[in-house]
């Protein structure tokens, strides 16, 4: 359920489709975060959402930013020039490896030998890809991230005084619980790595927006693995997820052949999460509509797009009527900026924000 402040703003926005982001929301949650990690550092993944504004609120909090790119890197040092900035990413090119960092995840000991023979400083996080079991997770971070033990060992002696080994980075799956992330923080912080940097994937619940990451438990847990060791994560999703929405408008119903459908400005294009996760994407109905209506039944909630892949929800037991304003929570982690934007050319959403 969106709160009362979200309603009365999505009410008055003009001209939806739009996006609205609540930043007081995003700042509070963002604190109790902070303050739950205890001496965990805290780095925001920016391809979550690298909206500026919501950069803004982070940087009030975070410890420093991960970026995956040379556009990501010059995008957050662009806003904050000074801030730490950890880069990752799988096939970075000479020229990313040549950026300015805090600290650079290495994926590879053939790009470990990249950034020797590029002659500069670096201090490295070698990437470790566990092979850990991790039944549970939304997506598991498998396949070709980071290296595995023995490509580990490969890439030790190769460090020096100008390329520095400053420990170990492991981002283990997505949509892990506090308590499996735990296991695996365990595992990991079983090797002698002085400074170990555990990833994202923090756990968040489509199905039940209410039901969060247990942060208190995870602080308390990493600050009794650690022992003094310097301890980093760096979470996307789980940060901005619930501070966004995608606000629209209901253009038509129909039933076809027995089914359903709410029609809705905008689509897919804008809000690609429930297509490519295959989940409902969860949605408050705001009867602001006086058209033909569907009454108390199982509703499909689709956009313009000529595909029947442009679903944001399946069956959802409602009533919906022409010109109700549709709010879908949970829009504000890998929604607008993964979406294809131009298929169909319809026009763009515009971007609201709820201020304190
Ligand atoms: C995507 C990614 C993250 C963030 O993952 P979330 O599931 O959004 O928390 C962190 N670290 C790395 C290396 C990533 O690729």
């Amino acid at each position: 359920m969106i709160d009362a402040r979200v309603q009365e703003a999505a009410l008055s926005l003009p001209g939806p489709p739009a996006y609205l982001y609540d930043l007081p929301a995003l700042d509070g949650h963002v604190a109790a975060v902070r303050r739950a990690l205890g001496p965990t550092e805290l780095y925001y993944a920016v391809k979550a959402n690298p909206d500026a504004e919501l950069l803004r609120v982070l940087a009030g909090h975070v410890d420093g930013f991960e970026v995956s790119s040379a556009g990501e890197h010059a995008h957050v040092r662009g806003l904050f020039p000074g801030a730490r900035l950890a880069l990752g990413g799988p096939g970075k090119t000479d020229a990313e490896l040549r950026l300015p960092h805090h600290r650079l995840h290495v994926e590879s000991p053939n790009e470990l030998r990249r950034l020797l023979d590029a002659g500069v400083r670096a201090d490295v996080l070698l990437r470790l890809n566990p092979g850990l079991p991790v039944e549970g997770a939304a997506l598991t971070m498998s396949g070709p991230f980071g290296m595995d033990e023995d490509d580990v060992a490969r890439c030790l002696p190769l460090f020096g005084d100008r390329v520095r080994l400053r420990g170990l980075h492991a981002h283990l799956a997505s949509g892990l619980a506090a308590g499996r992330l735990l296991g695996l923080a365990e595992r990991l912080l079983a090797q002698p790595y002085e400074e170990v940097n555990l990833g994202g994937g923090m756990a968040v619940s489509y199905e039940s927006p209410g039901s969060r990451f247990d942060w208190a438990a995870y602080g308390a847990g990493l600050a009794a693995l650690g022992r003094g060791r310097r301890l980093r994560i760096e979470p996307g999703r789980a940060l901005t997820v619930y501070c966004g929405y995608y606000v629209t408008k209901v253009v038509d119903v129909k039933r076809v052949r027995g089914r359903a459908y709410a029609i809705l400005l905008g689509g897919t294009h804008h809000l690609r999460t429930p297509a490519t996760k295959g989940h409902d994407q969860p949605l408050t109905v705001l009867p602001t509509g006086k058209g033909p209506a569907l009454a108390d039944e199982p509703v499909t909630f689709v956009g313009q797009l000529c595909t029947p892949k442009d679903v944001f929800a399946g069956n959802i037991v409602t009533s919906v009527a022409v010109g109700d304003t549709v709010v879908f929570e949970m829009a504000g982690a890998y929604a607008w900026n993964i979406s294809h934007h131009d298929f169909l050319m319809h026009p763009k959403p515009a971007f609201h924000y709820l201020r304190a």
